[in-house]
């Protein structure tokens, strides 16, 4: 960490946009965002950005740090000049894309041109928009390489580097290519570094790249951990793990969350495994290609999407506005990769909440939890192998109750289907069939119109009829929605 000195900024001065001094169309974007007044790393970015001053800041993801370099950098870009004067270098595709639409976002009306490059895709576009002439370039540190090196890029005229989410860039093996990108940028007279720590080599660069820069240490909202609750439950020996997770979901019931597996083969063991028992759970990992990433993503974001099981590619800087929930299937190794997932809740103003499910291999990393970051998880009694099928069980029971008491009208066939199966002496074993017939069926938005059972078409059912799958908890799979298997992976 940075010690403090006389160019730190002591206190965060409580401001308005207007005070800031911001043109009047960037004031427009900012209140047609909705936000009201600037947040703490914005206030205290916003005078040594606009002054071109180096600035490195060490502040928690989801603090609000892309307006705080953005609103200063589209007061000061000079719009008649349409080459690259602003470089940000982000650790992966999914961030730098959400900062280039944030960006976008608060400079509608001020007439920016800018771009988003990143590898995966849209290769030709990225370079049909710069070679038309960008005022700002968003990217990934190995493509905007490539585009230096093919000449596509002209890097000469770039004044201000943005290094966003800096220390995963460096864990991320860009070390060398930072470098690069520092070293090609001839016209450079600004480094803006954000980073959640400082390790040794971040600490290099920063004397190296950036002469006395202004430090901003929002340490106090650092990890955050007043606005998370940290809880764990500890698998049950007796149970798998998938079984304790579903167990976990039953009782936390949480109306959305991100479910954290460290390896892709896990990621996609979990995912199937919820979507067999009907939850509405969709895939996130390294092996889809970048537009089902997207649409994932976009999905999750948007709310149509309950739960989202993801290796640490979603961990960073990703933001998901009201994420109320953040479920560590395993502990990651690394426990400061415990913060950046955790960190994907709780986000601005907001009450998160981070779970972890523990085996006895994770001792260590509670210890280091408890000694790096002064987080203690709060350790909570398992479900029962018995509680958690029995949750399960009165849910899907409630949700068909309400759908009787909604006024749904079951066809006389089914009923007297229903009266055969429960005289049966298979009867358990039947409408257990039943059920995971239910469970693994297409989602209600897929059936034809008539299959939803309306009281004018009831003797008039089709072959595809179903029974209803409650909304906003229909499995992902069958095709639905993102996350579907079929065909998503990369070849
Ligand atoms: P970031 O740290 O840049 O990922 O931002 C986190 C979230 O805060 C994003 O959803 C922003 O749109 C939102 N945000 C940024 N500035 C403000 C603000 N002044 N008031 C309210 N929300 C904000």
């Amino acid at each position: 960490m940075l010690e403090q000195d006389e160019n730190t900024l002591p206190d965060i001065p409580t401001t308005t946009f207007e005070a800031l001094g911001l043109c009047e169309s960037v004031l427009t974007a900012v209140r047609e965002a909705g936000y009201k007044a600037p947040l703490p790393v914005q206030a205290a970015c916003f005078a040594p950005v606009k002054e071109g001053r180096h600035l490195v800041v060490q502040s928690r993801t989801g603090s609000g740090k892309t307006a705080a370099f953005g609103l200063p950098l589209l007061h000061r870009i000079r719009y008649e000049d349409r080459r690259p004067q602003v470089l940000i270098l982000a650790p992966t595709r999914e961030l730098a894309l959400q900062v280039h639409q944030e960006i976008e976002k608060l400079a509608v009306g001020t007439g920016l041109e800018s771009v988003c490059i990143y590898g995966g895709t849209r290769f030709t576009e990225q370079l049909e928009k710069l070679h038309a002439g960008v005022h700002l370039v968003v990217g990934t540190p190995g493509r905007v390489l490539d585009h230096h090196r093919r000449r596509t890029f002209r890097t000469d005229s770039v004044e201000t580097l943005v290094l966003d989410e800096a220390d995963e860039m460096l864990s991320a093996g860009f070390y060398e290519d930072i470098r690069k990108v520092l070293d090609a940028l001839t016209g450079l007279q600004q480094v803006l570094l954000f980073s959640a720590t400082l390790p040794p080599n971040l600490q290099g660069l920063i004397r190296k790249y950036m002469p006395e820069p202004v430090k901003v240490n929002l340490s106090q909202d650092r990890v955050d951990v007043d606005r998370i609750d940290n809880v764990a439950y500890a698998v049950d020996p007796t149970q798998t793990k998938m079984r304790t997770l579903l167990g976990v979901i039953e009782a936390e019931d949480p109306s959305a969350a991100i479910i954290f597996c460290n390896m892709r083969h896990t990621t996609e063991a979990v995912t199937s495994y919820l979507r067999r028992r009907g939850f509405d759970a969709a895939l996130l990992n390294s092996d889809l290609c970048q537009t089902d990433r997207e649409t994932v993503m976009a999905r999750m974001k948007a709310g149509h999407q309950r739960l989202l099981v993801a290796t640490d590619i979603a961990a960073r800087g990703i933001d998901i506005s009201f994420l109320p929930c953040v479920i560590h299937y395993d502990l990651p190794d690394d426990v400061q990769q415990y913060i950046h997932r955790t960190g994907r809740t709780g986000r601005v103003d907001r009450h998160g909440r981070a779970i972890s499910l523990l085996t006895l291999k994770d001792t260590t990393s509670i210890r280091r939890l408890e000694w790096s970051y002064g987080i203690k998880l709060k350790l909570l009694e398992t479900p029962t192998r018995e509680e958690t099928l029995k949750m399960l069980a009165d849910r899907r029971i409630r949700e068909m109750k309400e759908m009787i008491e909604a006024g749904r009208v079951i066809p006389d066939e089914f009923q007297v289907m229903a009266r055969e199966i429960m005289a049966d002496p298979d009867s358990e074993s039947l409408v257990a069939t039943l059920i995971d017939a239910f469970l693994t069926s297409k989602p209600l938005s897929e059936q034809p119109e008539n299959s939803h059972g309306s009281k004018h078409r009831e003797n008039d059912r089709g072959p595809s009829d179903r029974p209803p799958r409650p909304a906003g908890d229909r499995p992902a799979g069958g095709g639905g929605g993102a996350g579907g298997s079929g065909g998503r992976r990369r070849r």
